[in-house]
């Protein structure tokens, strides 16, 4: 099947209903300007690296810690809290999370929840800059972060959060906390590597691993929630969009494949809303109560299981009748 018709076939019904005129050819890609988007192509040709630097046990170990503690600031405090403020914190906390998010390279935190919160008011409809739907799956993929119009932050859309200086401070200074996370990698390889030559490690190969590789895998995790959590997956709430549940992509980012579940109710902190939608950021959340760093987590609200239960009841008369 040509890409064009995949595409075309993947467009919703809400998105023929907006814009009928949607084209897969679309003077969107030229909206990316290649000065602008360097440093993200950067990083993963850095990735090429690996070629000459090869791994070891103790790189490939920090890229995966490296890319764990990111992610959970990215989806428990870059959504969770600084996009649905669905739980409280201290400011100190905050901003920790905020510098651990923005060293993931996806930008500062008001840019961030300032993007998530307009998907929200229009998923899969005219206007949402990412819509696998209406836009294609690469442009929700990736495109939409590259293009020029999406790049400023619109700090009208976050006047709970600019109310934080040192929030504004560290959304306009993000590349700070990239840099910081380059240099601290390069360091403790080249440390590793006079300390503790065992484990066969250098500067250049915890580079590669732990910033490079880490970054972009985290990444193209991240953004499968723009593109693949709104095509694959169930949709067991009537959403007014494509949202699906995916057990998969709710393991690679720590909860938030459950994300048909979270447009029902995104002011929820958790949102795998059973025990078995598997949902590692709010499990850290919920330890993070009890040691009293976080309070005031807005649970699942009711109308979650009533929904569930009243699906379930159709389900079962339509088995009888079949
Ligand atoms: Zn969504
Ligand atoms: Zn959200």
């Amino acid at each position: 099947m040509q890409p064009e018709t995949l595409a075309s076939t993947r467009r919703s019904d809400a998105a023929h209903e907006t814009n009928p005129h949607v084209s897969d050819h679309d003077p969107q890609w030229n909206l990316i300007h290649w000065r602008r988007i360097l440093p993200t192509l950067s990083i993963h040709l850095l990735c090429l690296g690996v070629i000459w630097v090869g791994w070891s046990w103790a790189a490939v170990i920090a890229a995966l810690a490296l890319y764990l503690v990111r992610m959970f600031a990215i989806t428990a405090f870059y959504h969770r809290y600084f996009s649905h403020r669905t739980f409280r914190t201290h400011r100190a906390t905050q901003f920790i999370f905020a510098a651990i998010g923005a060293s993931s390279a996806q930008r500062g935190p008001l840019w961030w929840a300032a993007h998530h919160r307009e998907h929200h008011r229009r998923s899969d409809r005219e206007g949402d800059v990412h819509s696998p739907g209406l836009q294609g799956v690469l442009w929700s993929h990736f495109g939409w972060f590259l293009a020029e119009p999406n790049i400023p932050t619109n700090y009208k859309a976050t006047p709970d959060l600019v109310k934080f200086p040192e929030l504004v401070w560290i959304n306009r200074w993000h590349v700070a906390p990239v840099l910081a996370l380059a240099a601290f990698t390069w360091l403790l390889g080249a440390g590793l590597a006079k300390w503790a030559p065992g484990l066969g490690t250098s500067g250049a190969q915890m580079f590669v691993w732990g910033f490079a590789i880490s970054t972009v895998l985290l990444h193209h995790a991240t953004f499968t929630i723009n593109s693949l959590a709104h095509m694959f997956g169930r949709k067991r709430y009537p959403t007014n969009d494509d949202s699906r549940n995916n057990l998969l992509l709710a393991i690679i980012t720590l909860g938030e494949g459950w994300h048909n579940n979270h447009h029902y109710a995104p002011g929820a902190a958790r949102q795998g809303f059973y025990w078995w939608e598997i949902d590692i950021s709010y499990y850290v959340l919920a330890l993070m109560r009890r040691l009293g760093l976080v309070w005031d987590l807005n649970p699942a609200p009711e109308r979650v299981y009533r929904q569930s239960a009243r699906i379930e009841e159709v389900a079962e008369v339509e088995e009888v009748r079949a």
